[in-house]
């Protein structure tokens, strides 16, 4: 006889643990006890020594799905002749969970559930278990129980009683059980939101109506979906054009695997990614041929697909027999999407045909998650739904209680607390002021949740951001760190590998304000987690109109042949010879025409210069459909380009593009396709990554290089510059858990912050 204390610090709260430790227990005949305590669990057990060898191998081995163990520590003790294995009432917690699990698409055992007939919750759209269901998109308040969920309002009945206090039932503590008996019930609403009289089966309604070729508002986890079936061209066109949505693609949900692979070319890792618990849309090479509208997403050679991830969808989409269902988010164009039901009815009016609710309530809304697999390994677009607000360590742990706030575009934020950064859902553009609203609300209930009150507030230099202002507003006498955008972008890609450097760190994405009051955004950094120089950048140009020339990169085009000395009038067959001549003015005599060094913005207006695109209905559709053409044709070379000495102290080199913009202009002279004049671009600009790299590393000895901000979303130039880098010898940081674009900025101004707390600076 042995016994074992055993220390386990993790998600391991929320998610099953304790059953899994009391079945376990059983299994090898031990006795002892469980309990929650801050930040884990403690479990103490006596038995035979083998059998609490098992005990340990099995912890390790064979978790709960949405388990994770960061620590485990165990201590031998004085037998003390337990009879049995207990679970003990959560007496020690002082309420606040120290990690909330993340919603969770519906697991193997309910989907079985689901569809069988002898089962009580046969074709029940709300059933869920310890290993999936909603979480964060259902937690009012804490402790995490279910009178601070948005359950609170359904009595449980007796039947889901007796498993939720059974220690060896998958329901066992599961807050959100329910049963046709006593749960959430669906409702079948018509276009002006009232209910449909005699309709006993709201999820036959709609997949008539969906049939029928109409446009459905389905209620989701964290919000409305705006549904239609994705073969019709007429629906597709009809909802596209009732939701003003530009040209952004929408997101298909398929039944499953298969009829994804009907669909679209899907590797072992992506097919992983998709059916992984998380749910998220993924982005896969389409297949030629197939039958999906046109509209669903125009021009685009990537589809982003996602499987059923509620007992609803599955549901759906087995009753539309296999069929691909369009599934964006409810909103119209830039606003957030609609999570509560009166809201959501009135905005979603005039979009939807029909409503498909129920009566849960949604208290947090929350976006799917988009990601896509580059260079062999994941690359987060957009962070929410299936994530959010898992953990991520950090390399340098808060000394005190800290809040990021992240940017201005597709903001998040990041509360930290010892080595744990909680970085929010996505939540959208600071500039909507519905979406700024729904971001200072998910900051005070993310406070409330993980009982964090901030100490210090970290944001980004630019004095116009929604985000710095606000941090002004609510700092009062808290002390206030302010980082610079792009060092925050390398920071998170530092962070999230668990590093702090030093690296020479590539920041290539849109704008953020730079230390000189310039906009910058084709960064090459030396530094760490604490400190920076901006040791190479691209060659600043003028960008006429600011704010405007996103919109119409056919302005930065303009700027940049006039840079190079050539004639912007080579634009002229899509751009009026008069808009033309006004923009060429702004530019030489300086007037609203900021100077920047973005990389987005060059690949705008390479776009802009060779006919893909001269104006845009989204920020960077410029530059994404530049990368669409280059992935037509095969490499043969990229333009040339100058490297020439730094203009500032500190900056020792300055990528020249003006050879590059003269090798674009002579190429569409030549009339040479686009495809050949998108894939020399993006050939370059891996040639020019790579020989600036070289250069840094001669002058500083660092052969280590991270690659952050949205321009690296780019599939082609990301694997490009990771393969060259690593083919020279550098070691190569990406991100796998983050986006590399704004929405990871306030991971990195958390671990900035650390990092200066820590160093007595700040
Ligand atoms: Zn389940
Ligand atoms: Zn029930
Ligand atoms: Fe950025």
């Amino acid at each position: 006889m042995d016994r074992r204390a055993i220390a386990i610090s993790g998600i391991v709260q929320g998610v099953g643990f304790r059953p899994f430790v009391h079945g376990l227990a059983n299994r090898w005949q031990l006795s002892g006890f469980i309990r929650n305590v801050d930040g884990g669990v403690r479990i103490e057990v006596e038995g035979d020594p083998r059998a609490l060898d098992g005990l340990l191998d099995a912890l390790i081995q064979s978790l709960p799905p949405l388990a994770r163990i960061e620590t485990l520590d165990w201590s031998s003790q004085p037998v003390q002749g337990d009879r049995s294995f207990r679970i003990d009432p959560s007496a020690t917690d002082n309420g606040v969970p120290i990690f909330l699990p993340p919603d969770v698409g519906t697991c193997d055992d309910c989907l079985a559930e689901l569809f069988d007939p002898r089962d009580r919750r046969f074709r029940y759209p709300f059933l869920n278990c310890t290993h999936c269901g909603p979480r964060l998109t259902i937690i009012v308040g804490s402790p995490y129980d279910r009178e601070q969920t948005s359950m609170a309002a359904f009595a449980i009945c007796e039947a889901c009683r007796a498993e939720y206090e059974n220690p060896s039932d998958r329901r066992f503590h599961v807050q959100p059980i329910a049963c046709p008996e006593c749960g959430p019930r669906l409702q079948w609403l018509d276009a002006s939101g009232h209910p449909v009289s005699g309709i006993v089966d709201p999820i036959g309604a709609a997949v008539e109506a969906l049939n029928d070729g109409r446009i459905v508002a389905i209620k989701g986890l964290g919000g409305y979906h705006l549904a239609g079936l994705a073969r019709l061209s007429e629906t597709v066109a009809e909802l596209r054009r009732r939701k003003h949505r530009d040209e952004k693609p929408f997101a298909l949900m398929v039944r499953d695997l298969d009829a994804g692979r009907a669909l679209c070319e899907v590797s072992a890792q992506e097919g992983a990614l998709l059916h992984s618990p998380r749910r998220p849309i993924v982005l896969l090479r389409r297949r030629p041929g197939i039958e999906i509208a046109n509209d669903v997403s125009p021009g685009d050679p990537w589809l982003g697909l996602m499987l059923p991830y509620t007992p609803l969808h599955h549901l759906l989409m087995h009753d539309l027999g296999g069929q691909a269902l369009v599934m964006t988010s409810g909103n119209r164009s830039d606003e957030p999407i609609a999570h509560e039901d009166r809201d959501a009815v009135e905005r979603l009016s005039g979009i939807a045909d029909a409503f498909l609710i129920h009566d849960r309530p949604i208290h947090l809304r929350c976006d799917d998650s988009v990601t896509r697999v580059v260079a062999g390994a994941e690359l987060p677009i957009r962070r929410a739904r299936g994530e959010a607000p898992r953990p991520i360590r950090l390399p340098i742990a808060c000394d005190r209680p800290m809040l990021a706030l992240g940017g201005q575009l597709k903001a998040t934020f990041a509360l930290g607390r010892g080595p744990h950064a909680f970085l929010s859902h996505h939540i959208g553009d600071l500039d909507h002021c519905l979406s700024f609203a729904a971001y200072e609300k998910s900051i005070a209930h993310y406070e409330r949740l993980f009982g964090i009150s901030p100490e210090v507030l970290v944001h980004d230099l630019h004095p116009d951001y929604a985000s710095t202002r606000l941090a002004e507003r609510i700092a009062g006498d808290r002390p206030r760190i302010v980082v610079q955008h792009h060092h925050a972008h390398i920071a998170a890609c530092l962070a999230e590998n668990g590093v702090s450097g030093p690296v020479i760190g590539l920041a290539f994405d849109g704008t953020g304000y730079g230390t000189d009051g310039t906009l910058w955004g084709g960064e090459f950094l030396v530094g760490d987690g604490n400190d920076f120089r901006r040791a190479a950048h691209l060659r600043p140009v003028a960008l006429p109109g600011g704010d405007r020339a996103i919109h119409e990169p056919w302005r930065v085009a303009t700027s940049y042949l006039i840079d190079a000395g050539e004639d912007p009038s080579i634009l002229g067959d899509d751009v009026a010879t008069a808009a033309i001549e006004a923009v060429a003015r702004m530019v030489e005599r300086r007037w609203n025409a900021p100077m920047t060094s973005s990389a987005g913005r060059l690949f705008d207006a390479v776009s802009a210069i060779a006919g893909v695109r001269r104006r845009v209905s989204y920020e960077g559709q410029a530059a994404i459909e530049l990368e669409w053409r280059a992935a037509e044709v095969n490499d043969d070379g990229g333009y040339p380009f100058d490297i020439g000495p730094g203009d500032s102290p500190g900056t020792s080199w300055i990528l020249d593009t003006r050879p590059t913009i003269a090798a674009v202009a002579d190429d569409l002279r030549l009339g040479i396709e686009t495809a050949r004049i998108a894939r020399r671009f993006h050939s370059m600009m891996i040639d020019a990554i790579l020989e600036i790299c070289v250069r840094l590393r001669e002058e500083t000895g660092i052969g280590s290089v991270a690659i952050s901000g949205g321009v690296f979303l780019n599939a082609i130039l990301s694997a490009g510059a990771i393969a060259r880098l690593e083919g020279e010898g550098f070691r190569v940081y990406r991100h796998r858990l983050v986006p590399p674009n704004d929405g990871g900025l306030a991971l990195g101004q958390l671990a900035i912050a650390a990092a200066r707390l820590r160093n007595g600076g700040g």
